[in-house]
């Protein structure tokens, strides 16, 4: 299928020897080649809706105006969403026009809807600029949302500067064994931690928000408590209070269902437990956390998507 061509000439030089994401594959991207992503040099967007069951200061109350890409480039066993990013069935058209996008786009912002999520992004941050730019020529300037598994590359983040109002990077392993045995990448902890410091060098600790309390420019990490693995939970928390600050702002997550590929992985194939979540809990006061939000631990019920549908979370 011919690739839309709307890139500026750093995108398409960019595209056509893939060095996007850490993986660094090397393919070009617009003859067709598709490297550990699977994902062209096209928009490859599985779904654009609003969503409303992201944190508070996300979401806010109306909802955020989210665009669901389909591949990833972590390929984590448990992946919630793995209908999109790990399977290409459900994506109706793996090179949406550009105005299409743009045009779906605009019709969710609005005074109630003022933000733009950008979910899984980490492997087509050049359509991400693309987006940002044409509805910056639209006279739309939506709060950008980052919503990142955080495999990126430092430079890659740098890139972003500017564009990005809000970063909600993921931090899920300081371990490389478990990172490469749920999510295939054994240089994930050193990769996610360089590129959430290069987020935290732009942002800061500050979360600043509007009169509404929806978060206008800052950042906010996000770890999912995995059950059975307390512990590395506890790890990360020490690697963001060392490394960064214990001011930042960070959502801890019990929303972890099994799904995908962990019907035979012991622990994985079950959801957490009160006693394990609340031990990360009272780890995370105990090192001073004290900006955020703590998930309910009932909170897997409503998390699930369906690709299948026009709007994947009603
Ligand atoms: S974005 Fe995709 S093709 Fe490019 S380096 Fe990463 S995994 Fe490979």
């Amino acid at each position: 299928m011919k690739q839309p061509d709307i890139y500026d000439s750093d995108n398409r030089l960019i595209l056509e020897n893939c060095t996007v994401c850490p993986r660094e594959c090397r393919i070009n991207r617009f003859e067709g080649g598709t490297g550990y992503c699977g994902i062209s040099a096209g928009f490859n967007i599985a779904s654009i809706c609003i969503h409303r069951g992201e944190e508070p200061v996300i979401s806010g109350r109306n909802g955020i105006c989210n665009i669901f890409f389909s591949g990833c480039n972590l390929h984590c066993i448990y992946c919630q969403n793995h209908e999109i990013s790990q399977n290409n069935s459900l994506v109706p058209d793996s090179a949406m026009d550009p105005f299409v996008v743009l045009d779906k786009i605009s019709r969710i912002l609005s005074d109630d809807i003022s933000a733009v999520g950008f979910v899984s992004p980490s492997h087509v941050v050049p359509q991400v600029k693309e987006i940002i730019k044409g509805l910056n020529s639209m006279g739309l300037r939506p709060v950008t949302v980052y919503n990142t598994n955080s495999y990126d590359k430092a430079e890659t983040i740098r890139s972003l500067s500017g564009l990005i109002d809000v970063y909600l990077p993921d931090y899920k392993y300081v371990t490389p064994a478990l990172a490469f045995e749920f999510s295939d990448a054994h240089d994930y902890p050193e990769v996610a931690l360089r590129a959430i410091k290069e987020m935290y060098y732009q942002k800061g600790s500050v979360l600043r928000t509007d009169k509404n309390g929806r978060a206008e420019n800052g950042m906010l990490i996000r770890h999912l408590v995995l059950p059975g693995h307390a512990e590395e939970s506890k790890k990360v928390l020490l690697s963001i209070a060392e490394e960064l600050s214990p001011g930042v702002h960070l959502s801890l997550m019990s929303q972890y269902h099994p799904a995908h590929r962990v019907m035979n992985i012991p622990d994985l194939n079950r959801s957490l437990y009160r006693e394990e979540y609340e031990s990360v809990v009272e780890y995370m006061n105990s090192l001073g956390f004290r900006n955020g939000y703590v998930q309910e631990m009932d909170s897997h019920i409503s998390y699930r998507p369906d690709f299948r549908k026009d709007d994947p979370f009603e």
